[in-house]
Formats: structure tokens, sequence, C-alpha cells
């Protein structure tokens, strides 16, 4: 047995088109590996492929090939183990309009097959700030309320592994703090926690370990501290005086012309100051006409650390 959490290997989906549309293959052949007793995040922009892992590792989207194994339960050969190991609080709003809260979580024990005299969903509502609302009807509980639900359905059955798929994509600041202490909580207790994130911050306060995923495929994975030493780019924009054809090319600098006739220099400040990097500008003869520097977004950063290993994976 494997001390992974998730271990993933040559993972493919492809969707099949809608009438008239090409299939569209989301992920691309993804391995990856996640530590027990970690805080992992899945961190890339929208449509990278984040919900479709989440959703295969919680069985709810079939795979199109690729071995995934949970807890060292590989899914195909040990579903009902490998099912058992992992909860889920999926990014839709998915619930049952008919149910109370209590009546939910008692569903889902259920199906999880828990005994009664281990169930505890009074204590899970507790946890996730629902108590008041335990037996009011699951269509009066606001957008927060029912997010808070889900991630009380993920973890009725007390899973190894708890997987959150953008829990805080438009929630409020209390909503975000609860989610936060619950996470915190849970790994304290044990509990390997994934979660996946458009928003680099959130990814960098939160995991011991980011996965980088872009187009289907993941681009880099490291320790947070040593990505974030990686993704310590800055960028300069300049505004040439004269059309510029040419991008200055230099160690640690990746330059791109934008439509807008503005040239955009990345650089790792570890590599080169923007003293550097203005040589560079002036050294390729360009005058400069205004100068302003940006951080990093999510895009930069990918360029920047796709860039500094030489090729570019696909
Ligand atoms: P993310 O969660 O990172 O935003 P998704 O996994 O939701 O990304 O989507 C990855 C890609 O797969 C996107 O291009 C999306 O349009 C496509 N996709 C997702 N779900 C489906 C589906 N059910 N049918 C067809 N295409 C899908
Ligand atoms: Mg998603």
């Amino acid at each position: 047995m494997t001390q992974d959490a998730i271990r993933i290997d040559g993972l493919v989906k492809t969707y099949r088109g809608a009438k008239g549309e090409p299939e569209k293959t989301a992920l691309k052949g993804v391995d990856l590996a996640i530590p027990r007793g970690s805080v992992f995040g899945l961190l890339g922009p929208n449509g990278a492929g984040k919900s479709t892992l989440i959703n295969i590792l919680a069985g709810l989207v079939t795979k199109t090939s690729g071995k995934v194994q949970i807890w060292g339960f590989d899914q195909d050969v040990n579903p009902r183990q490998s099912r058992a190991a992992i909860g889920v609080m999926p990014q839709e709003l998915n619930l049952d309009p008919f149910f109370s809260p209590r009546g939910a979580l008692e569903v889902q024990a259920g199906l999880y097959g828990v005994p009664r005299a281990q169930r505890r969903s009074d204590e899970i509502l507790a946890l996730v700030g629902l108590s008041d609302k335990a037996g009011a009807y699951a269509r009066t509980l606001s957008g927060g309320m029912r997010r808070r639900l889900l991630l009380a359905k993920a973890l009725v059955h007390r899973p190894n592994v708890l997987v959150l798929d953008e829990p805080t994509a438009g929630v409020d600041i209390e909503l975000r703090q609860m989610l936060w202490a619950n996470v915190r909580k849970l790994n304290d207790e044990g509990m390997t926690i994934i979660l996946t994130t458009h928003y680099l911050e959130e990814a960098e306060e939160m995991c011991d370990e980011i996965a980088i995923i872009n187009h289907g495929a993941v681009v880099a994975r490291d320790s947070t501290q040593n990505l974030l030493s990686r993704m310590d780019a800055k960028t300069l924009v300049v505004h040439p005086a004269y059309p510029v054809a040419d991008v200055p090319v230099g160690d640690g600098v990746e330059g791109q012309l934008r439509p807008d006739g503005t040239l955009a220099l990345t650089y790792r400040r570890g590599c080169i100051t923007a003293e550097g990097v203005l040589d560079l500008v002036r050294g390729a003869g360009i005058t400069i006409r205004d100068l302003r520097s940006e951080e990093p977004d999510l895009e930069d950063v990918f360029l920047a650390l796709t860039s500094s290993r030489g090729s570019r994976p696909t």
C-alpha cells in the first residue's frame, strides 16, 4: 500500500461534445501524488480542469483512461473502499430541496452505510454553524448555508481525505473564515485536505503543497515555499517611444509584446534587478517613453514557471 492519500497516473478525460460540438479533452494525462496529512492546493484558472479532476476522484465523472488510487485503493479494483476514503464538497450547489440539513445528513450517512449509533449529524451541523437550521427546508437556506450543508455532507462518513472544490468562490468573509477554521481543525486531527482555487493568495495561505494545473495538465508541483520563491516574479510594462519589432531576451526575463504595443517584461527578482531589465531594454535600442510595474497574476506565474524549465509542458 502506498503512503499517498491520492495517487493519479496518466489520467485523461475527454468529454463528448454536445450535438455539433467537438469533443473536449479536459485532462491530458495527469500524474499527481498527494501525501497523507497535507493541505494540498490545486490551483489554476477557470476551465483548467480542476473540477473534472475532483469529480473523477469523487466518482461523479467517469474517467476516459488512467489510474486513480485513493488511500491506496484503486478506484476500479476497490470502488467501495476508495469511495469511502474520500468526501467531496462540490462546486455546484446541488441539494435536494425537500430535505432539512439534518435529514440530508441522515440520508448521506445511509448512502455510506454509517451505522445509526455512529452517526453524529448534530455534531457536524454544529461544526459548520447550522445547528439552528437543522430542521429547516433546504430550499429556505441561503447560498452560504447551502455551502455549509455541502461541507457537512462531505464529512458524514469521516473520510480520510476531504476535497473542497472552490469553497470560497463568491462567499462572504464569515463563511470563508468558518471554512478555513474547519480546514485547519480537521487537518490537525489528521484529515488530508485538498482544495481547488483560482486565487493564488488563498493557496499560499492555506496549503503546504501546490500543484498548478492549466489546460488539463499539471505545469508545476512543489511545496508552497519553493513555488513562491520560484514565483518571485514581477512585470515591468514599457511603453516604447517607437513600435518595437523584437522582444529583448535575457536570463530570468520573459518578454511579451502586448496588442496595445507595450512590452511586458516578467522577470524573477532572484535572477535580475529592475535596473538590469531596463538595461536590457535600452541595450536592444528601445527608447522608453513610459513605464509601470505590475504584480504577477497567475498567467505571469505560469509563464515564469514554464519558461524557467526550458520547455513548456503540453
Ligand atoms: P475548472 O474547474 O478548472 O474551471 P472544469 O474541469 O470545470 O475546469 O472544465 C475543464 C474543461 O472541460 C473546460 O473547458 C470545460 O468547458 C470542459 N467541461 C467541463 N465539464 C464538461 C461537460 N460536462 N461537458 C463538456 N465539457 C465540459
Ligand atoms: Mg471548477
